[in-house]
Parts: structure tokens; C-alpha cells; sequence
């Protein structure tokens, strides 16, 4: 079968010496030269995203990490805050409600973003143990102001402040500490670019005392008390890791050591603001407010008429997958995901291939007038 560009919004492309990681034998994971490989990546991921808390890798995936946020900070009856800007905010309000959690949620229309003062007046009105914000809700690709936020929860120091980066994290600027964020998580395949099967999650020291005031809590393989001592000595055992996951994830930090992490944040704005003006240029609209839009994927509103299950069957046949909208826009949108180890070529072929959908589905489209535009936006 010929190659097919994955241009979904996660799992993205797996670099080369990514791959090879995964392909390795696999080892004893107390073989002493994992478990160094193993540390030194806990400790590159905290220092590269300000922490000082803790840092957790363990099997699993974005939703996981969700969980393992509520569980490890929030108990049945407590109160919780669900910031919301499209289908990945309210599927904390599920993950919440089956704990017996009282939840509140927040929702901004889809492609815009709840404004920080509004969310400010509902802490106000009431203690929230907790509040959830996702960074980049990939259904609506809207970007929120987690810095900002950040900066207003001073003033709310009992509320812990839960960010989900799984469409952000290795590609937008996230610092735990300078930002004021009491827990970060993210799952491998997205912005890292590693195959799907680990998540990621940051917690501050005041997230780790959150979770020590709890006591013994329900749930076992999410509980971060028996996850800090294997993180802290990876050579002690508590559920195996997931070795070559592990070894691929090292991967994915050293091409972001070698790329720089902001310049990698950089190429990430040029990449997004690159191929939404190409999209523009061909006469899509995107869903997300031009002020809160995110630079990891696009979300790309057909014009009328379009047949969404035609249009990315022939664009698939032309050599690139997309994925279809979710909720009120199912039917109505594409998602372009480009975040990660990707290059100017990834978004060259892609947008010429949409350039060809277009012609194929009978859009008006003038040829070169994508590529042109994103090529001279990638300048
Ligand atoms: N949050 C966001 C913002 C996401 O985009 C996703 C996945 N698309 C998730 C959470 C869930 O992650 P996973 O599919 O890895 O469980």
C-alpha cells in the first residue's frame, strides 16, 4: 500500500531514530543500563518543563493521565471546576462525576474561549478543590491562556490547577512552575511524536501534598504514592514499564534538546500560522477565533456542499489522512494535525494534496495557490 501521510491530530509521525527505539531488543527492565536511561529521562522531562515536584511516565495514554490528575487530588464530595472549550474539557466532567465529585462546569461557544475574568468569578463564588483547563481542546482547536490563568490562580492557592497539554505539550510553551500549574499531563503521541501507550504527567509540590491529605485512595495503578519511589530509582518494581516506549520517548527528548524547546515552540507558530493562511488562501474557513487559535493542529471548516466521508476518503487516496470533526461539527470539518518531528515537506505534500481533493470533489480550487501561500509564510 503507498504511503500515507498522518496528518491526524495524534498519533502523529514517528521519526526515524524514534522508530529504531522501539525496534530494539527489549531488556530487563532492572537491566542497569534501562534504568539509567530511564532516570535520566525523568529528569530531563522535569527540568525541561520547570518542575520540581514530580514527574510520572508510566503505560498508558492521555485519558489515563486525566484520571490519574482527578484521583490523585480530588475525593468523592469535593468540588471541581471543569473549564471547557469543546469535546476533551467535558470528558473530565464524566471521569468526575463516576468519583462522586460535585462538578461545575464552565463552557465557552465552540472556537471561542471562556474569558480568564469569567472564570475568576466562579472561584470566587465558591471553594473549588480543583479546576480543570485543556490547553488545546483538539475538537475545537482553540488554544487556552494557560499562562495567564496560571496567574490568576495566585489568588486562589486551596485550588489545585489541573492542565491537560495532550494537544499542547512538546509543541506550545508549558512551564510548570513559571505558570503556576499544579499538574501538566500529556500522552506520548501527540507534540513528542512517539508512538501511542505512555502518559505523561507533571505534579507540583502542592499537588503532592493534595495527594498525601487523601490518605489511601481507590484507585492502585494511578495512585502516585506508588509510583514516586520507582521514579525517584526506576531499579525498584511496581507495574513493569514499558521499555521500549521508554527508550523511544528518550529519543523524542533528545531531538528536542537538539532542537531547542523554543525553538521548537517557534517552528510550531510558523508551521500553524503557515498552513492555516494556506487553508485561508483556498478558501476554507478555520473554527477556532483567529485570538485563541492553536498552532498544533486546524480545524477546518468545509464550504458548503462538501461531503466530509467523500472528501477525506479521495484525500486519503491522494496520499494524506485527516481526521473528521467531533460532536456539532461531525460532518462539517477536518482536523489537520501538524505538530511534532514534522518538516516543510510533511506540510508542502499535505496541502497540495488537499489542493487535489478539492479539484477531485469539484471545489473551485487554483492550483499552487495553497502551496504558494504556505511557502511563502514558512519564509
Ligand atoms: N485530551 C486531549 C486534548 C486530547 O486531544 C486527547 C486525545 N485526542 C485526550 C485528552 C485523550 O487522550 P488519549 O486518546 O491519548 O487517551
Amino acid at each position: 500500500m503507498a504511503k500515507r501521510l498522518v496528518a491526524i491530530p495524534g498519533p502523529t509521525p514517528v521519526a526515524r531514530s524514534i522508530q529504531d527505539q522501539m525496534g530494539r531488543e527489549t531488556m530487563a527492565f532492572g537491566d542497569p543500563s534501562f534504568v539509567k536511561d530511564y532516570k535520566e529521562l525523568l529528569d530531563d522531562l522535569k527540568e525541561l518543563w520547570d518542575a520540581t515536584g514530580e514527574v510520572f511516565v508510566i503505560a498508558g495514554t492521555g485519558t489515563l493521565a486525566m484520571e490519574m490528575a482527578i484521583a490523585n487530588t480530588l475525593k468523592s464530595g469535593d468540588n471541581v471546576l471543569v473549564v471547557s472549550h469543546g469535546f476533551f474539557g467535558n470528558r473530565f466532567v464524566e471521569i468526575c462525576e463516576r468519583r462522586g465529585i460535585n462538578v461545575e462546569v464552565i463552557e465557552s461557544k465552540w472556537g471561542e474561549i471562556v474569558p480568564v475574568e469569567d472564570i475568576e468569578k466562579k472561584l470566587s463564588e465558591k471553594h473549588f478543590h480543583a479546576m480543570t483547563v485543556t490547553h488545546v481542546d483538539t475538537s475545537t482547536g482553540v488554544a487556552a491562556p494557560i499562562a495567564e490563568i496560571g496567574n490568576m490562580m495566585k489568588k486562589f492557592p486551596d485550588t489545585i490547577y489541573i492542565v491537560d497539554g495532550v494537544c499542547a505539550t512538546a509543541g506550545i510553551d508549558e512551564k510548570v512552575n513559571a505558570m503556576n500549574i499544579d499538574i501538566l499531563l500529556t500522552g506520548s503521541q501527540k507534540a513528542f511524536g512517539v508512538a501511542p501507550g505512555l502518559a505523561i504527567l507533571w505534579a507540583s509540590e502542592k499537588a503532592l501534598e493534595r495527594r498525601k491529605s487523601l490518605g489511601t485512595i481507590p484507585d492502585y495503578y494511578i495512585d502516585f504514592e506508588k509510583w514516586i519511589p520507582i521514579m525517584h530509582d526506576p531499579s525498584k518494581y511496581f507495574a513493569t514499564p514499558a521499555v521500549n516506549l521508554v527508550w523511544a520517548l528518550k529519543e523524542s527528548v533528545n531531538i528536542i534538546k537538539n532542537e531547542g524547546l523554543e525553538n521548537r515552540y517557534n517552528r510550531h507558530i510558523k508551521y500553524g500560522r503557515a498552513v492555516q493562511a494556506a487553508l485561508e488562501a483556498l478558501g476554507f474557513k478555520i473554527l477556532a477565533n483567529k485570538d485563541h487559535r492553536a498552532v498544533t493542529l486546524s480545524n477546518v471548516l468545509y464550504m458548503d456542499g462538501v461531503n466530509d466521508a467523500e472528501f477525506r476518503r479521495i484525500l486519503a487516496e491522494e496520499g494524506a489522512v485527516v481526521a473528521g470533526g467531533l460532536g456539532p461539527y461531525a460532518g462539517k470539518m477536518f482536523r489537520f494535525g501538524h505538530m511534532g518531528n514534522i518538516d516543510e515537506h510533511f506540510l508542502v505534500s499535505v496541502i497540495a494534496a488537499i489542493e487535489r481533493t478539492m479539484a477531485r470533489c469539484n471545489i473551485k480550487v487554483e492550483f499552487g495557490k495553497g502551496v504558494g501561500t504556505l511557502l511563502e509564510n514558512l519564509k
